[in-house]
Protein backbone atom coordinates (compact mmCIF):
# COMPACT_ATOMS: atom_id res chain seq x y z
CA UNK A 1 0.00 0.00 0.00
CA UNK A 2 1.56 3.62 -0.68
CA UNK A 3 1.35 6.57 1.21
CA UNK A 4 0.30 5.02 4.69
CA UNK A 5 -0.96 6.56 7.81
CA UNK A 6 2.05 6.86 10.33
CA UNK A 7 -0.63 4.45 12.31
CA UNK A 8 -0.23 1.94 9.92
CA UNK A 9 3.45 2.22 8.83
CA UNK A 10 4.05 1.36 13.14
CA UNK A 11 1.86 -1.28 13.87
CA UNK A 12 1.25 -3.40 10.39
CA UNK A 13 4.52 -5.79 9.42
CA UNK A 14 4.72 -6.14 5.74
CA UNK A 15 7.15 -9.07 5.98
CA UNK A 16 6.00 -12.79 6.78
CA UNK A 17 8.11 -15.32 9.02
CA UNK A 18 8.25 -18.98 9.16
CA UNK A 19 5.02 -19.70 10.99
CA UNK A 20 3.28 -16.43 10.90
CA UNK A 21 4.48 -15.27 13.95
CA UNK A 22 2.14 -12.20 14.98
CA UNK A 23 5.27 -10.38 15.90
CA UNK A 24 8.82 -10.42 14.02
CA UNK A 25 11.25 -13.29 15.50
CA UNK A 26 14.38 -12.64 17.29
CA UNK A 27 17.25 -13.73 14.71
CA UNK A 28 19.86 -14.18 16.99
CA UNK A 29 22.53 -15.57 14.59
CA UNK A 30 26.05 -14.24 13.33
CA UNK A 31 25.89 -15.48 10.23
CA UNK A 32 23.66 -16.89 7.12
CA UNK A 33 24.38 -20.36 5.45
CA UNK A 34 24.18 -20.69 1.43
CA UNK A 35 22.66 -23.89 -0.53
CA UNK A 36 26.12 -23.41 -2.80
CA UNK A 37 29.39 -21.55 -4.08
CA UNK A 38 26.57 -19.25 -6.42
CA UNK A 39 24.03 -18.91 -4.02
CA UNK A 40 26.79 -17.13 -1.39
CA UNK A 41 28.44 -15.19 -4.49
CA UNK A 42 25.22 -13.98 -5.22
CA UNK A 43 24.72 -12.52 -2.07
CA UNK A 44 28.45 -10.44 -2.16
CA UNK A 45 26.97 -9.07 -5.07
CA UNK A 46 24.37 -6.79 -3.07
CA UNK A 47 26.61 -6.92 -0.09
CA UNK A 48 24.61 -4.34 1.97
CA UNK A 49 20.94 -5.72 1.57
CA UNK A 50 21.97 -9.45 2.04
CA UNK A 51 21.95 -11.51 4.77
CA UNK A 52 25.50 -12.89 5.12
CA UNK A 53 26.58 -11.80 8.31
CA UNK A 54 24.73 -9.76 11.20
CA UNK A 55 27.34 -6.78 11.56
CA UNK A 56 26.30 -5.84 8.11
CA UNK A 57 22.09 -6.81 7.84
CA UNK A 58 19.93 -8.61 10.36
CA UNK A 59 16.47 -9.66 9.45
CA UNK A 60 14.95 -8.47 12.33
CA UNK A 61 16.48 -5.20 12.51
CA UNK A 62 15.31 -4.63 8.76
CA UNK A 63 12.32 -5.05 10.00
CA UNK A 64 12.98 -1.67 12.07
CA UNK A 65 14.98 -0.21 9.71
CA UNK A 66 12.31 -0.25 7.35
CA UNK A 67 9.67 1.39 9.12
CA UNK A 68 12.30 4.44 10.52
CA UNK A 69 12.36 4.70 6.33
CA UNK A 70 9.13 4.87 5.33
CA UNK A 71 8.34 6.81 8.99
CA UNK A 72 10.94 9.66 7.83
CA UNK A 73 10.74 9.96 4.25
CA UNK A 74 14.03 8.71 3.49
CA UNK A 75 14.67 5.48 0.78
CA UNK A 76 16.54 3.39 3.43
CA UNK A 77 17.55 3.65 7.26
CA UNK A 78 20.65 1.78 9.22
CA UNK A 79 20.30 1.56 12.80
CA UNK A 80 23.13 1.57 14.66
CA UNK A 81 24.69 0.58 17.96
CA UNK A 82 24.31 4.10 19.53
CA UNK A 83 22.85 7.75 18.76
CA UNK A 84 26.54 8.68 18.79
CA UNK A 85 27.15 6.16 16.64
CA UNK A 86 25.09 7.20 13.80
CA UNK A 87 26.04 11.03 14.13
CA UNK A 88 29.64 10.20 13.71
CA UNK A 89 29.48 7.96 10.94
CA UNK A 90 27.11 10.23 9.13
CA UNK A 91 29.63 13.01 9.33
CA UNK A 92 32.53 10.66 8.52
CA UNK A 93 30.67 9.84 5.16
CA UNK A 94 30.41 13.79 4.36
CA UNK A 95 34.11 14.91 5.26
CA UNK A 96 37.46 14.33 4.68
CA UNK A 97 40.75 15.68 6.02
CA UNK A 98 41.75 19.57 5.47
CA UNK A 99 37.61 20.39 5.41
CA UNK A 100 35.49 23.02 7.04
CA UNK A 101 32.17 22.35 8.49
CA UNK A 102 29.73 24.72 9.56
CA UNK A 103 27.96 23.78 12.80
CA UNK A 104 24.76 25.16 15.04
CA UNK A 105 26.53 26.22 18.32
CA UNK A 106 23.84 23.92 21.24
CA UNK A 107 24.37 20.84 19.52
CA UNK A 108 24.30 17.60 21.66
CA UNK A 109 27.49 17.63 23.47
CA UNK A 110 29.76 14.40 22.31
CA UNK A 111 29.14 15.76 18.82
CA UNK A 112 30.03 19.23 19.77
CA UNK A 113 33.85 17.41 20.88
CA UNK A 114 34.12 15.02 18.36
CA UNK A 115 33.35 18.45 15.31
CA UNK A 116 35.87 20.69 17.10
CA UNK A 117 37.88 18.45 19.04
CA UNK A 118 38.32 15.07 17.62
CA UNK A 119 38.53 16.02 14.18
CA UNK A 120 40.65 18.77 14.60
CA UNK A 121 43.08 17.08 16.31
CA UNK A 122 43.02 14.22 14.15
CA UNK A 123 42.40 15.46 11.11
CA UNK A 124 42.76 18.77 10.67
CA UNK A 125 39.12 19.41 9.92
CA UNK A 126 37.87 23.17 11.52
CA UNK A 127 34.74 24.07 12.06
CA UNK A 128 33.06 27.54 12.44
CA UNK A 129 29.93 27.55 14.87
CA UNK A 130 26.66 29.65 14.08
CA UNK A 131 23.82 30.18 16.40
CA UNK A 132 22.34 29.24 13.20
CA UNK A 133 18.39 31.52 14.26
CA UNK A 134 19.33 33.43 11.03
CA UNK A 135 20.12 31.77 7.78
CA UNK A 136 22.40 34.76 6.50
CA UNK A 137 25.09 33.44 9.72
CA UNK A 138 25.54 29.77 7.39
CA UNK A 139 26.08 32.09 4.22
CA UNK A 140 28.86 34.14 5.90
CA UNK A 141 30.59 31.19 7.79
CA UNK A 142 30.77 29.67 4.08
CA UNK A 143 34.81 28.69 2.88
CA UNK A 144 36.15 27.59 -0.10
CA UNK A 145 36.59 23.71 1.36
CA UNK A 146 33.42 23.66 3.26
CA UNK A 147 31.79 20.57 3.01
CA UNK A 148 29.13 19.88 5.62
CA UNK A 149 25.89 22.02 7.45
CA UNK A 150 25.59 19.84 10.84
CA UNK A 151 22.09 20.81 12.27
CA UNK A 152 20.07 20.03 14.82
CA UNK A 153 16.71 21.73 15.27
CA UNK A 154 15.62 22.06 17.93
CA UNK A 155 19.07 21.98 19.30
CA UNK A 156 18.33 20.03 23.02
CA UNK A 157 19.08 22.48 25.45
CA UNK A 158 17.79 26.07 24.24
CA UNK A 159 15.71 24.88 21.60
CA UNK A 160 17.11 27.23 18.93
CA UNK A 161 15.38 26.31 15.35
CA UNK A 162 17.25 26.65 11.76
CA UNK A 163 15.14 27.50 8.86
CA UNK A 164 15.16 24.04 7.16
CA UNK A 165 14.28 25.33 4.15
CA UNK A 166 16.42 28.12 3.67
CA UNK A 167 19.56 26.06 5.41
CA UNK A 168 19.19 23.37 2.74
CA UNK A 169 18.97 25.52 0.00
CA UNK A 170 21.89 27.70 0.45
CA UNK A 171 23.87 24.24 1.42
CA UNK A 172 22.50 22.90 -2.46
CA UNK A 173 23.41 25.82 -4.20
CA UNK A 174 27.22 25.42 -2.85
CA UNK A 175 27.00 21.95 -3.62
CA UNK A 176 27.59 21.34 0.44
CA UNK A 177 25.91 18.51 2.50
CA UNK A 178 23.29 18.64 5.35
CA UNK A 179 23.23 16.18 8.20
CA UNK A 180 20.33 17.30 10.98
CA UNK A 181 19.98 15.39 14.38
CA UNK A 182 16.14 14.93 14.26
CA UNK A 183 16.37 13.56 17.63
CA UNK A 184 13.76 16.00 19.49
CA UNK A 185 10.76 16.41 17.20
CA UNK A 186 10.74 13.12 16.24
CA UNK A 187 9.33 11.89 12.74
CA UNK A 188 6.04 11.89 14.14
CA UNK A 189 6.75 16.56 14.47
CA UNK A 190 9.08 16.53 11.69
CA UNK A 191 10.39 15.58 8.49
CA UNK A 192 13.67 17.29 7.86
CA UNK A 193 14.32 14.96 4.51
CA UNK A 194 11.33 16.07 2.83
CA UNK A 195 12.56 20.05 3.38
CA UNK A 196 15.54 19.45 1.79
CA UNK A 197 18.00 17.87 4.40
CA UNK A 198 20.24 15.08 2.75
CA UNK A 199 20.92 12.73 5.83
CA UNK A 200 18.60 12.22 8.98
CA UNK A 201 19.63 11.02 12.48
CA UNK A 202 18.66 9.77 16.02
CA UNK A 203 19.51 9.11 19.47
CA UNK A 204 17.11 6.20 19.37
CA UNK A 205 17.67 6.10 23.38
CA UNK A 206 15.83 8.73 23.05
CA UNK A 207 11.69 9.10 21.83
CA UNK A 208 11.91 6.33 19.38
CA UNK A 209 12.53 3.54 21.77
CA UNK A 210 11.23 5.37 24.84
CA UNK A 211 11.07 2.98 27.36
CA UNK A 212 14.87 3.62 28.55
CA UNK A 213 15.62 0.45 27.94
CA UNK A 214 17.73 0.70 24.94
CA UNK A 215 20.76 2.78 23.67
CA UNK A 216 20.61 2.89 19.74
CA UNK A 217 20.82 5.32 16.94
CA UNK A 218 19.60 5.49 13.18
CA UNK A 219 20.77 6.65 9.68
CA UNK A 220 18.06 7.64 7.22
CA UNK A 221 19.37 9.21 3.80
CA UNK A 222 19.24 8.24 0.11
CA UNK A 223 19.91 4.12 -0.79
CA UNK A 224 23.15 5.45 -2.05
CA UNK A 225 24.16 7.43 0.89
CA UNK A 226 23.23 4.81 3.21
CA UNK A 227 24.32 2.20 1.12
CA UNK A 228 27.92 4.03 0.97
CA UNK A 229 27.92 4.26 5.08
CA UNK A 230 26.79 0.61 5.85
CA UNK A 231 30.32 -0.41 3.55
CA UNK A 232 32.85 2.06 4.94
CA UNK A 233 31.62 3.55 8.46
CA UNK A 234 29.26 1.39 9.74
CA UNK A 235 30.73 -1.68 9.21
CA UNK A 236 34.66 -0.41 10.02
CA UNK A 237 33.61 1.22 12.94
CA UNK A 238 31.88 -2.01 14.00
CA UNK A 239 28.38 0.47 14.69
CA UNK A 240 25.81 -2.61 14.47
CA UNK A 241 22.57 -2.85 16.37
CA UNK A 242 22.07 -6.54 17.85
CA UNK A 243 18.96 -7.96 17.05
CA UNK A 244 17.38 -8.22 20.89
CA UNK A 245 17.66 -4.10 20.55
CA UNK A 246 16.28 -4.07 17.01
CA UNK A 247 13.11 -6.16 18.49
CA UNK A 248 12.75 -4.08 21.49
CA UNK A 249 12.91 -1.03 19.13
CA UNK A 250 9.64 -2.84 16.91
CA UNK A 251 8.02 -3.27 19.94
CA UNK A 252 8.62 0.70 20.99
CA UNK A 253 7.61 1.94 17.60
CA UNK A 254 3.97 0.75 17.95
CA UNK A 255 3.15 2.92 20.51
CA UNK A 256 5.24 6.08 19.16
CA UNK A 257 2.63 8.35 17.84
CA UNK A 258 0.56 7.68 20.56
CA UNK A 259 3.26 8.04 22.89
CA UNK A 260 4.51 11.43 21.20
CA UNK A 261 1.15 12.46 21.60
CA UNK A 262 1.04 12.40 25.22
CA UNK A 263 4.74 13.82 25.79
CA UNK A 264 3.48 16.60 23.87
CA UNK A 265 -0.18 16.97 26.06
CA UNK A 266 2.03 17.11 29.30
CA UNK A 267 5.21 18.89 28.30
CA UNK A 268 2.70 21.81 26.39
CA UNK A 269 0.70 21.70 29.82
CA UNK A 270 3.78 22.28 32.08
CA UNK A 271 5.30 24.38 30.09
CA UNK A 272 2.43 26.79 30.38
CA UNK A 273 2.32 26.33 34.31
CA UNK A 274 5.77 27.35 34.54
CA UNK A 275 5.83 30.24 31.93
CA UNK A 276 3.51 31.83 34.99
CA UNK A 277 5.27 30.85 37.90
CA UNK A 278 7.22 33.55 40.12
CA UNK A 279 9.94 31.70 40.65
CA UNK A 280 10.99 30.80 36.97
CA UNK A 281 12.78 33.22 35.13
CA UNK A 282 12.02 32.23 31.47
CA UNK A 283 11.22 28.88 30.20
CA UNK A 284 12.24 27.06 26.59
CA UNK A 285 9.95 25.38 24.92
CA UNK A 286 8.88 26.05 21.33
CA UNK A 287 5.59 25.10 21.38
CA UNK A 288 4.81 28.12 23.62
CA UNK A 289 3.25 31.24 21.64
CA UNK A 290 6.25 33.21 23.46
CA UNK A 291 8.61 31.34 22.25
CA UNK A 292 11.13 33.89 19.83
CA UNK A 293 11.05 31.27 17.27
CA UNK A 294 7.06 29.94 17.54
CA UNK A 295 6.05 31.23 13.67
CA UNK A 296 9.12 29.02 12.40
CA UNK A 297 8.46 25.88 14.59
CA UNK A 298 4.68 26.24 13.39
CA UNK A 299 5.70 26.38 9.72
CA UNK A 300 8.51 22.75 9.88
CA UNK A 301 7.22 20.97 12.60
CA UNK A 302 3.86 19.35 13.24
CA UNK A 303 3.93 19.16 17.11
CA UNK A 304 6.48 19.51 20.61
CA UNK A 305 7.96 16.52 22.18
CA UNK A 306 8.10 16.55 26.06
CA UNK A 307 12.11 17.77 26.59
CA UNK A 308 12.19 21.56 28.00
CA UNK A 309 14.36 23.72 30.07
CA UNK A 310 13.69 26.89 32.20
CA UNK A 311 15.48 29.28 33.58
CA UNK A 312 14.90 29.47 37.79
CA UNK A 313 14.21 32.77 39.13
CA UNK A 314 17.63 32.88 41.59
CA UNK A 315 21.20 32.24 40.89
CA UNK A 316 22.36 30.82 44.27
CA UNK A 317 23.68 27.62 43.91
CA UNK A 318 22.21 26.10 47.38
CA UNK A 319 18.41 27.47 45.78
CA UNK A 320 18.63 25.41 42.68
CA UNK A 321 20.62 22.19 44.45
CA UNK A 322 17.54 22.30 46.78
CA UNK A 323 14.68 22.50 44.07
CA UNK A 324 16.34 19.67 42.04
CA UNK A 325 16.58 17.42 45.37
CA UNK A 326 13.10 18.42 46.47
CA UNK A 327 11.57 16.59 43.30
CA UNK A 328 9.66 13.54 44.08
CA UNK A 329 8.72 12.11 40.55
CA UNK A 330 11.02 13.54 38.70
CA UNK A 331 14.13 11.77 38.96
CA UNK A 332 17.95 12.97 38.70
CA UNK A 333 19.24 11.64 35.74
CA UNK A 334 20.88 12.40 31.66
CA UNK A 335 18.98 11.21 28.74
CA UNK A 336 15.19 11.53 28.07
CA UNK A 337 12.30 10.62 25.96
CA UNK A 338 11.44 7.92 28.16
CA UNK A 339 8.07 6.91 29.96
CA UNK A 340 9.60 8.41 33.00
CA UNK A 341 10.23 12.03 34.19
CA UNK A 342 13.42 13.26 34.24
CA UNK A 343 15.48 16.06 35.69
CA UNK A 344 18.57 17.62 34.98
CA UNK A 345 21.01 20.43 35.17
CA UNK A 346 23.38 20.75 32.64
CA UNK A 347 25.64 22.53 34.99
CA UNK A 348 26.69 19.43 36.27
CA UNK A 349 28.24 18.30 33.50
CA UNK A 350 28.92 20.11 30.61
CA UNK A 351 31.81 22.20 32.78
CA UNK A 352 33.45 19.23 32.77
CA UNK A 353 32.84 17.73 29.23
CA UNK A 354 33.39 21.42 27.39
CA UNK A 355 35.77 24.46 27.64
CA UNK A 356 34.67 27.55 29.71
CA UNK A 357 34.34 29.36 26.65
CA UNK A 358 32.27 26.72 24.87
CA UNK A 359 29.81 26.37 27.95
CA UNK A 360 29.66 30.47 27.77
CA UNK A 361 29.13 30.73 24.15
CA UNK A 362 25.96 28.47 24.50
CA UNK A 363 24.46 30.96 26.30
CA UNK A 364 23.46 28.75 29.70
CA UNK A 365 24.32 28.77 33.23
CA UNK A 366 23.89 27.02 36.96
CA UNK A 367 20.02 28.69 36.86
CA UNK A 368 19.16 26.22 33.89
CA UNK A 369 17.09 23.20 34.58
CA UNK A 370 16.06 20.51 31.51
CA UNK A 371 13.65 17.95 32.42
CA UNK A 372 12.02 15.48 30.17
CA UNK A 373 8.71 15.09 30.74
CA UNK A 374 7.56 11.51 31.21
CA UNK A 375 4.14 9.99 30.49
CA UNK A 376 2.77 10.09 34.25
CA UNK A 377 -0.36 11.96 35.00
CA UNK A 378 0.52 15.60 34.47
CA UNK A 379 -1.09 16.85 37.36
CA UNK A 380 0.84 14.96 39.64
CA UNK A 381 4.05 16.09 37.53
CA UNK A 382 2.75 19.97 38.26
CA UNK A 383 2.14 19.31 41.63
CA UNK A 384 5.43 17.95 42.31
CA UNK A 385 7.41 21.15 40.81
CA UNK A 386 5.14 23.36 42.58
CA UNK A 387 6.24 21.89 45.92
CA UNK A 388 10.30 22.03 44.46
CA UNK A 389 9.63 25.61 43.32
CA UNK A 390 8.74 26.62 47.04
CA UNK A 391 12.70 27.27 47.64
C1 LIG B 1 21.44 11.42 23.40
C2 LIG B 1 21.69 12.20 22.18
C3 LIG B 1 22.58 11.77 21.21
C4 LIG B 1 23.47 10.56 21.39
O1 LIG B 1 22.72 9.39 21.45
P1 LIG B 1 23.16 8.08 22.27
O2 LIG B 1 22.10 7.12 21.88
O3 LIG B 1 23.14 8.46 23.71
O4 LIG B 1 24.52 7.70 21.80
C5 LIG B 1 22.69 12.50 20.04
N1 LIG B 1 21.97 13.61 19.85
C6 LIG B 1 21.10 14.08 20.76
C7 LIG B 1 20.34 15.32 20.50
C8 LIG B 1 20.94 13.38 21.96
O5 LIG B 1 20.11 13.85 22.89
Amino acid sequence: MKNKKVGTILCHDEERFLHGPVVPPIYQNSLFTFENWDAIDKAFDAKAESYIYSRLLNPTVEVAEKKIAELCKGEKAKLCASGIAAVTSAILHCVSAGDHIVAVENIYGPTNNFIGTYLKSKFNISVTYVDGTNTTQFEEALRDNTKLIYLESPASLTFELQDLKAVTALAKRNGIKTIIDNTWATPIFQNPLSLGVDIEVHSVSKYLCGHSDVVAGVIISTKNIIDAIIQAEHELFGAKMAPFEGWLILRSLRTLELRMERHMQNAMAIAKHLDKHPNVDRVFYPGLSSFQQYELGQNQMRGYSGLLSFKLATSDISKIKAFVNALQIFKIGVSWGGHDSLVYAPVISYLKELSPDRFEAMGIDASIIRISVGLEGVEDLIRDLDQALDY
